[in-house]
Parts: structure tokens; C-alpha cells; sequence
């Protein structure tokens, strides 16, 4: 089975890819055109526009995963706009640690909502998923992308960057969400 992931971060398709690995499921990228409107006010709404756009100029079958990173003490921003929070990786990163600096509560969490709509744009299922941790002081670790040198993981001692991608894809908010979705496909 073919179905567009809806996104243009490269990092997302290698990590879904590999996490479903198996599941006989072919995911590629969308047709030109994919310019989603993200103006939702959730992590679901925004799922939803990005899986409808893709469906619409794909004409298939489309699963888009909008996510991002919670904060405790900063009433969860970033959260939805953790991918515009400054210019750069770097900036985003800079930006998060000096607004929790005041803060002793370094709780966060990292949240991704997956919807599957059909080639018509109907929803089929929608699943979440959630990986619990708190935000480092200091960054560490080459791997994966965005916060995850500052995200260290709940019951672990390393930020999400220092995890093996195949440690990662097995806790992650990602991993999370698309094995329940690859549940509700092959029910
Ligand atoms: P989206 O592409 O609109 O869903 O934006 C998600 C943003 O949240 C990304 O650009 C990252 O800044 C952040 N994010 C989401 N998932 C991860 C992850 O697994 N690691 C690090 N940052 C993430």
C-alpha cells in the first residue's frame, strides 16, 4: 500500500519509514504543490490540514504527523509553534533555554498527533503520542533533529540526540503515535 506522509522534513519521513518497516507500507513524500495552511489551534487540527493537503495534490491516501515540544513551566510552548519559535535549530534551542532558566520545573514533553485521511480528504484514524521528559541545561548529542539535544528523556540519563535512532523510534512521541496507527490499518 502506498500513502503520502505529509510533510517536507526529511528527518520525519526517514524516521517513519523506519518505524514501519515491514508493514508493507510504502510512504513518499507529496505531489508539488503541498503548501499546507497551518492555522490550527491544536496538535490535531493542524495534523489534519497538513494529511488533507496531501491527499488533495497526491490523490492518495495521506498521513501527516504535526508535533512538537510541550514546556511545564512555560505553559507548553513552544507546542504548536515549536517549528517557528526562532530562525534556526540552533536559535529554538537558544531561545528554550533561557526562557526556563528562571524555572526549577524543567518538565516537558514532546507530542505528536497522526491523522490518516483517505485520497478524498475523509478521515479514517487519528492516534497520539507522548514522550515524557525535561529539558536539559546544556545540550548534548549528534542525533536526530530540532529540541532533541535538550530533551532528555524520562528514566534515562541522555537527551533524545544522544539515543540511537533505533533507541529513539522505540520511545519516541513519533514511534509512539504511528505503532497505533499501524494497529487500527491492519486490525
Ligand atoms: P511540524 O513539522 O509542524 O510538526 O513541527 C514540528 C516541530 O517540533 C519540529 O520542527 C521540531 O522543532 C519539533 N519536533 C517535533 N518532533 C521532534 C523530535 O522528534 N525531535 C525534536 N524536535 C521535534
Amino acid at each position: 500500500m502506498k500513502i503520502v506522509f505529509a510533510t517536507g522534513n526529511a528527518h520525519k519521513l526517514k524516521e517513519i519509514q523506519e518505524i514501519a518497516k515491514g508493514s508493507g507500507i510504502e510512504f513518499v513524500l507529496p505531489a508539488e504543490g503541498f503548501n499546507p495552511v497551518e492555522n490550527g489551534k491544536t496538535f490535531e487540527e493542524n495534523s489534519l490540514i497538513k494529511a488533507k493537503e496531501a491527499a488533495r495534490v497526491s490523490k492518495l491516501p495521506a498521513l501527516a504527523d504535526d508535533s512538537g515540544l510541550c514546556v511545564e513551566a512555560l505553559n507548553g510552548a513552544p507546542g504548536i509553534h515549536s517549528a517557528r519559535y526562532a530562525e534556526t535549530a540552533q536559535a529554538r534551542i537558544d531561545k528554550l533555554l533561557k526562557e526556563i532558566a528562571p524555572y526549577d520545573n524543567r518538565k516537558a514533553e514532546f507530542v505528536c498527533s497522526m491523522t490518516l485521511v483517505d485520497e478524498n480528504g475523509n478521515l479514517l484514524h487519528s492516534t497520539l503520542g507522548i514522550c515524557k521528559g525535561e529539558i536539559a541545561r546544556t545540550q548534548a548529542g549528534q542525533g536526530g533533529f530540532g529540541y532533541d539535544p535538550i530533551f532528555i528523556v524520562e528514566g534515562t540519563n541522555k537527551t533524545m540526540a544522544e539515543l540511537s535512532d533505533s533507541r529513539k523510534n522505540e520511545i519516541s512521541h513519533r514511534g509512539r503515535a504511528l505503532r497505533k496507527m499501524l494497529a487500527l490499518l491492519t486490525r
